[in-house]
């Protein structure tokens, strides 16, 4: 492709890109397609000679699109929101022109300067203390990956990446039940083992860890010779925002020098309003929190933000080249490579520069807000109408939901078969979870381009396909 050609087709795209912004209204959320459907359109090998770009584009219209579920969707109340500002996909755009890869500060000063400040602007706006600093990461799992190896390193007297862990004392890390997979597969990939973490009963209204039991845990643990690391705290869990009390937990962590890691990947963006920070009070108190600015924010994925107090445990568990180690970030130079796992950095900070410029702070608290009053304002409606259990309160903008059908025993069966039903229609996308066992449906609002109007299809969505089914299947 020369540069004639890279600029039409950049065009092209832009265009593209716009008409499928202003047509989402109008597509099925989830991609109505069979397993195998899209395969069977692509080509069994590459081409050897070159193909024209009208071809191409003409077959990612006809063969790539009808695919895709559409994350940007207004009426996507599935998982969590995935959200890409439009300002944020133009920010990439000019990224992926540049692709410079930020490892290094000289690699590219303007991104590592960049990705200092915005890191700060981010600090200030969610009300987090001075004295943290951060990277940003591909994904949440990257950065809990990255607390999980500083846990098992302080633990081992930084003798684990030298020495390996066998013959080691056995690590232990504590958390809920409501913590997300990524921190299982954390445990897996640091050698530390699913057996070593430690899941601490849960209770209240948010299945917070209970503090006596995890202390008494942590005692035992140590009793038994086994070496306690650290602690994983949930804020706004992937099934039902389950939260632990961080206060509570960050001061059993201290007694106890255990490394605190708080995943916030959903729920810290609401953080940017002061009336939503009670969820994690005492989170001044973690060495480590993440949160992901390409969920809830509007920074196109992937944009994921590690804070940290200490950089330097970080760094001394990460860097390939300890000499970095005394001079971390103080002669103004740093090398944020060393902060994480991958060498190769994408430059992610000009997403969030050109995002947090373009819509200020006060219009994305005013839309975060607007999503919990939405969802608060539904689970309520939803209460009222015969049949319908709301199964957890909304935490921020998520609740879960049960349809009860007469038959009681096929409870499950049946909610199951009504978000079958809801996402087979596609004018709306949920998903479930299980709540004690049970089958509950899960709605968060969340999308950037959401409105409370199309919450209210969502209402419409929901008992007009119960009634139906519930029909359907007394006949
Ligand atoms: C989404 C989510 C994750 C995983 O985030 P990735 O960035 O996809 O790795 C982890 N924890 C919680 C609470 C989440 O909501």
């Amino acid at each position: 492709m020369d540069n004639d050609d890279f600029r039409k087709w950049s065009h092209r795209a832009a265009d593209w890109g716009a008409d499928y912004r202003a047509t989402l209204r109008d597509r099925p959320v989830r991609a109505q397609t069979q397993p195998g459907e899209i395969a069977a359109r692509i080509g069994l090998s590459a081409p050897e000679e070159p193909e024209a770009m009208e071809a191409i584009f003409a077959d990612f219209e006809r063969d790539i699109v009808p695919g895709m579920t559409h994350w940007q969707h207004p009426r996507f109340f599935a998982y969590f929101p995935a959200n890409a500002a439009p300002v944020s996909v133009v920010a990439e755009y000019l990224v992926s022109t540049m692709a410079a890869q930020c490892m290094l500060w000289q690699t590219s000063p303007a991104a590592t300067e960049l990705e200092t400040k915005v890191i700060d602007w981010l600090r200030q706006a969610l009300g987090l203390p001075e004295d943290f600093s951060g990277v940003i990461q591909d994904s949440a799992s990257s950065a809990t990956l990255s607390a999980v190896l500083v846990m098992r390193e302080r633990a081992l007297g930084w003798a684990g990446n030298r020495a390996g862990l066998s013959g080691q004392p056995r690590i232990r890390i504590y958390c809920s039940d409501q913590v997300h997979t990524s921190i299982d597969r954390a445990i897996w990939v640091a050698g530390i083992g699913e057996e070593n973490l430690v899941r601490v009963p849960t209770g209240g209204r948010w299945r917070s860890m209970q503090s006596t039991a995890l202390e008494e845990a942590i005692q035992a643990d140590r009793a038994a010779g086994l070496l306690p690391a650290g602690i994983i705290a949930s804020v706004g869990g992937t099934s039902i925002g389950g939260t632990d009390d961080v206060a509570a937990v960050a001061a059993i962590a201290k007694k106890y020098g255990l490394y605190l890691h708080v995943d916030a990947a959903w729920a810290g963006s609401a953080m940017i309003c002061p009336e939503f920070r009670h969820f994690w009070s005492g989170v001044e108190h973690a060495d480590s929190v993440v949160f992901n600015p390409h969920k809830w924010l509007g920074a196109q994925f992937d944009c994921s933000i590690h804070f940290v107090c200490d950089p330097e445990s970080l760094v001394r568990t990460l860097a390939i080249r300890p000499e970095y180690l005394k001079t971390q970030g103080r002669d103004g130079i740093v090398n944020y490579s060393e902060w994480t796992v991958p060498l190769g950095r994408r430059f992610r900070a000009l997403k969030l520069w050109f995002l947090l410029r373009a819509h200020g702070l006060e219009t994305l608290r005013q839309m975060i807000r607007n999503h919990v009053g939405w969802s608060e304002g539904l689970a309520s409606r939803l209460a009222e109408v015969p049949g319908f259990e709301i199964v957890t309160e909304p935490m921020l903008s998520l609740f879960t939901f049960r349809h009860q059908p007469c038959d009681e025993q096929r409870a499950d069966e049946h909610n199951l078969a009504l978000v079958d039903a809801i996402n087979n229609d596609g004018r709306i996308y949920l998903t479930q979870t299980r709540v004690d066992g049970r089958v509950a449906i899960r709605f968060q609002a969340g999308q950037f381009e959401a409105t409370e109007a199309d919450v209210d299809v969502a209402f419409d969505v929901i008992t007009e396909i119960a009634a139906r089914i519930t029909t359907e299947t007394a006949r």
